[in-house]
């Protein structure tokens, strides 16, 4: 496949109007047409509805529409392509949301809801909204298995200062205590390079342990990580433990060992939340290492099939909530 299939000028010519976008998406989410109606889930009894003017049809407002709409003969239901998935129910074109789409599937450092707004001339709120139903489909698997083979994890903090806590805040008054930091766990698959990173409320033996329990295979894997005592406690239960000692001012350990790729991550991570999102609530973290975590995952794929990647992860991820705040 040609590393050309997608990039802005050519999603702009492929998809000229709403149709093309429709299209494009039956294409890459069903291979052309749907087998199994997302109503009821009968297989093989789908068939598209013509336009009675053969291109496009009135909607109940009475304004024209391009959508392409199908239906289910046992439900006797009508769908479209957007039928739950991270489109449903929006009311920006599709074709906006394909090259939104790419934008997030080809920045490094990402590109932010004030951006799309101004590009795209939507409002921050919808491109907010936007930008937060795309990092859900980058989120991985709810079951995506143990990692096993080398792993490395080590932790980071990202966040605020307390010096810069505003007035309102009940925090405050204690401007000069404590930390607005968050730790960030980032675990990278040596091999693979497939990251999971999360943020954990410190970094204990106890906390790791239980977070690295959900994620990892500890008696077939070896564990990479920085000389950090936390490790050392639960060294005993991986298939091999080494690491290398920072504080000492030791990079690369015997064997290679090196915690060198999630520092890497933590490193884009932090130039990305820095530069372009200035600032990101602990609320949403989550949502943005989602993304950052389906980037470096598919690092070395092209920007092509990234989108490819995420255009197959939109069903069933519509976000049903509307937040209030941008
Ligand atoms: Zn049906």
């Amino acid at each position: 496949m040609s590393t050309q299939e997608f990039s802005l000028p050519a999603i702009v010519n492929r998809v000229r109007t709403e149709a093309d976008a429709y299209l494009l998406l039956e294409e890459l989410r069903w291979g052309g047409a749907p087998d199994a109606c997302p109503k009821c889930g009968v297989v093989g009894r789908c068939y598209y509805l013509n336009p009675k003017n053969g291109e496009s049809r009135k909607t109940r407002t009475g304004a024209v529409s391009e959508r392409r709409v199908w239906k289910c003969g046992g439900c006797r239901k009508q769908f479209s392509v957007l039928t739950d998935t991270i489109f449903h129910g929006t009311k920006i074109s599709i074709r906006t949301w394909l090259m939104v789409i790419f934008e997030m599937c080809s920045a490094k450092n990402s590109i932010s809801a004030w951006e799309v707004s101004r590009k795209y001339g939507i409002t921050n709120e919808s491109a907010w909204h936007m930008l937060h139903r795309i990092r859900e489909a980058m989120k991985r698997e709810p079951v995506a298995g143990l990692l096993r083979g080398t792993v490395v994890a080590d932790e980071t903090w990202i966040g605020g200062n307390p010096k810069n806590r505003h007035r309102s805040d009940p925090r405050a008054k204690d401007r000069r205590k404590g930390t607005d930091k968050t730790p960030i766990l980032a675990l990278v698959h040596h091999e693979t390079r497939e990251v999971r990173s999360m943020g954990v409320t410190d970094v204990s033996a106890k906390t790791l342990r239980k977070v690295m329990d959900d994620h990892i295979d500890a008696p077939n894997t070896h564990l990479w990580t920085d000389s950090a005592s936390a490790y050392q406690q639960m060294a005993d239960e991986f298939a091999g433990h080494a690491s290398v000692n920072h504080t000492k001012g030791q990079y690369k350990g015997e064997g290679g060992v090196t915690t060198n790729a999630a520092e890497g991550f933590f490193s884009q991570l932090k130039r990305s939340l820095d530069g372009t999102h200035h600032h990101v609530s602990l609320w949403h973290l989550h949502r943005y290492l989602a993304q950052f975590d389906f980037l470096a995952t598919n690092c070395r794929k092209t920007d092509s099939e990234r989108m490819r990647e995420l255009l197959g992860n939109v069903d069933g991820r519509r976000l049903t909530y509307k937040p209030l705040t941008a």
